[in-house]
């Protein structure tokens, strides 16, 4: 299916009837940028969790977890540069009272209207480069002024300077100090370094992940769950001996995309590439992004850079602890090289990617999400092809045996061919039918989502083949074999 708006609405409509996706508080109107997992999106987003978690923790002896608080103590922002420096440059249309960021506004007009002029676009982009660099904004400005860029809704050119926006959410606390947000669960693994270390007795190389909530006050949130302004990440920061940055840096670029493709290559392998960085982090000294096909166009879907010591030196200073590593001959603070994926970016990624929309050979459309297996919210569907005779009764005995072992449906509420297709819409790998064949013989039939093909087998396979199928522990094997 070709991948456009039309595609991108589709999908949002799709990710809302199916029960991945709901609009935050939409009985109230919504909540813009803010968005709820329903039954079946729960399900995914703890799958792609469970997955990243045990390729970090289970397959690397060397990486240990953490759950730290979102709201912590307002040194911890100071010390991490994100008070100062956490910035979007902003600018607002007078007219429209709408904001944007003047980089997107300037990137977006060249992509749409120097199509056929590439000497102006490399032109215009590479002098907004510089002028980013050099933290030149009047030049920006007067970039948008000369293209004669207007506001992209409303048509106005009517607008303001530009000037820096901090992108963390700040909560008053009484009488005490603001607190923040976190706008990144990094610093939670940073604050618990000494504390880490001590209970675990880790030893230089190692690493830390969390998976958790992070807060950014987006200027232009957009494009569904891609940018939001509530959104979860899953990072994982490598502590190191200085000299050894780049091999580690080297090392966790090949390593996150091979997981990248061995999580959902199939048909996909183009789909992703890696960019070094142009404009970095406050905290980065080089990184790289791996950027996914969405249906908008290549995007950054996880980030992987060397912080290098910025973030514990810092923490030192502020804080008057050590945080560093003492060995006999040598005390020093270790660098970190970082990787930071955005739980809800690569949700959107798998589910477009898996989200086909199919002729068949009657010349009707089927819907169907081809998950891979492990990830799909259901694993397995098990109806009686019709409600009588005994069926219903086998049906549901199956069901309630092995429903302990897998993430099962058992469902007779409509024809049998509406029950694949609403199986099919939400990524069941596999249904198994009741029949009057049951009674005599002890078998089903297994129907399988992608290729819709049908057999018998026996009723005792059914655990083994779900089992078998769609459990994480072959592509676990395949990463834990890389080097
Ligand atoms: P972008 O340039 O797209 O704003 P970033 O470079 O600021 O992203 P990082 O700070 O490196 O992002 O965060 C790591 C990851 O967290 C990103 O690769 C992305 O997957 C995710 N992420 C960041 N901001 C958001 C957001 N507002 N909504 C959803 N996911 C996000």
């Amino acid at each position: 299916m070709k991948k456009c708006s039309h595609f991108f609405d589709f999908l949002i409509s799709h990710a809302k009837i199916y029960g991945f996706i709901f609009p935050s508080s939409e009985i109230y109107g919504g909540l813009n940028a803010i968005y709820d997992y329903g039954p079946h999106g729960v399900e995914l987003k703890n799958n792609i969790k469970e997955f990243w978690w045990k390729s970090m923790t289970q397959i690397h002896e060397n990486i240990v977890g953490v759950d730290s608080s979102i709201l912590m103590h307002s040194n911890v922002w100071h010390a991490s540069g994100h008070v100062d420096q956490f910035n979007e440059l902003l600018i607002e249309n007078k007219d429209s009272n709408k904001r944007y960021r003047p980089e997107i506004l300037i990137q977006e007009y060249v992509d749409k209207n120097f199509l056929n002029d590439p000497k102006k676009k490399e032109k215009t982009l590479s002098r907004l480069s510089k002028s980013l660099k050099k933290r030149d904004l009047l030049d920006i400005k007067i970039l948008i002024d000369e293209l004669c860029i207007c506001d992209p809704v409303f048509k106005r050119k009517n607008w303001t300077e530009i000037r820096h926006f901090n992108m963390m959410f700040k909560i008053k606390n009484g009488n005490e100090k603001d607190l923040y947000l976190r706008p990144e669960t990094a610093q939670g693994i940073f604050s618990n370094f000494q504390n880490i270390i001590r209970s675990n007795r880790m030893k230089i190389p190692f690493g830390i992940a969390q998976i958790g909530k992070s807060f950014r006050n987006e200027i232009i949130a957009r494009k569904f769950i891609f940018r939001m302004r509530e959104f979860e990440q899953m990072e994982m920061q490598f502590f190191i001996l200085p000299e050894e940055e780049m091999k580690w840096y080297e090392y966790w670029k090949k390593n996150r995309l091979k997981w990248h493709l061995e999580l959902n290559s199939e048909d996909n392998k183009k789909s992703y590439k890696l960019c070094d960085h142009d404009h970095l982090a406050h905290y980065a000294s080089v990184g790289a992004d791996i950027k996914f096909h969405f249906p908008f166009g290549f995007q950054e879907i996880e980030g992987i850079h060397s912080r290098r010591d910025f973030d514990l030196k810092n923490h030192e200073f502020f804080s008057k602890k050590k945080l560093r590593i003492f060995e006999l001959d040598r005390n020093y603070i270790p660098y970190v090289i970082e990787t930071s994926l955005g739980l809800d970016r690569l949700f959107l990624a798998i589910f477009s990617s898996s989200l086909k929309k199919e002729k068949l050979k009657n010349g009707k459309i089927r819907i169907v999400l081809k998950l891979p297996y492990y990830l799909s919210p259901i694993k397995a569907a098990i109806f009686p092809l019709v409600r009588k005779d005994g069926l219903p009764e086998i049906a549901k005995k199956i069901f309630n045996d092995i429903r302990g072992y897998h993430r099962l449906v058992y469902d007779e509420k409509e024809s049998i061919g509406k029950l694949y297709r609403r199986q099919d819409a939400i990524g069941t790998p596999f249904c198994f039918t009741v029949d009057y064949n049951t009674i005599k013989t002890d078998t089903v039939t297994i129907r399988y989502r992608d290729n819709m093909e049908q057999k018998r087998i026996h009723i005792k396979e059914i655990s083994k083949i779900i089992e078998q199928e769609t459990g994480l522990r072959k592509i676990l094997k395949n990463l834990s074999n890389f080097r």
